[in-house]
């Protein structure tokens, strides 16, 4: 099987293997820094896929607020992606579990579905937030993010489809297992 799903009534939360700059969603999320700037890891792979607008409106959207904290998201347009939408989302830095950490991690998971939700949006691509560099423990990112967005899912009245989309072959299976 090259997925799995959790379904939740007319809802479903799917995690797949693959690039998330390749995926066509009503919005891509991204892994985001706390002032949106390109960066490396995913957030670089979505700026290059997404090209110049995003990167313009990233600066735009910047111009009008305070820099991002842990588990705050705002969107701008997604560019040349085939998606309507990019909703950045700031995770948190893993200092060992017990600074906020999950609870960043869920605002950020729970914040960008209402984002969509707001917007009438049904699909939403997500990476692994926080995952990366930013150093949090897969597993444990899994089942917190799991359970965010169950709850979002929940409350949501256009949202009906999260794919979790996982580059890599460790991170995959971390999810299926936190899934299961
Ligand atoms: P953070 O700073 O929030 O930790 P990173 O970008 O370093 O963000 O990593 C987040 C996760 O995104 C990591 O697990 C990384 O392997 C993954 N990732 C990197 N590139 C892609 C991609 N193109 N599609 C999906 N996930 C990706």
């Amino acid at each position: 099987m090259n997925h799995e799903e959790i379904r939740l009534g007319s809802s479903v939360i799917k995690i797949v293997r693959g690039d998330i700059t390749r995926e066509r969603v009503d919005a891509i999320v991204n892994a985001t820094n706390a002032s949106l700037r390109p960066g490396g890891g995913v957030c670089g792979a979505i700026h290059s896929a997404a090209g110049k607008a995003l990167t313009e409106d990233c600066r735009r959207v910047m111009a009008d607020r305070e820099p991002l904290v842990p588990g705050e998201a705002a969107a701008t347009v997604a560019g040349d992606l085939d998606a309507k939408y990019v909703i950045h989302a700031l995770g948190p830095v893993w200092h060992g579990g017990d600074q906020g950490e999950p609870e960043a991690l869920a605002s950020a998971y729970r914040t960008s579905v209402e984002i969509a939700d707001k917007l009438g949006l049904q699909s939403i691509a997500f990476p692994s937030i926080s995952t990366g560099i930013y150093g949090y423990p897969m597993m444990a990112a899994a089942h917190v993010a799991l359970r965010a967005l169950r709850l979002a899912l929940e409350r949501a009245h256009s949202v009906r489809e999260i794919r979790i989309v996982l580059y890599d072959a460790d991170a995959y299976e971390a999810w299926l297992g936190a899934a299961r």
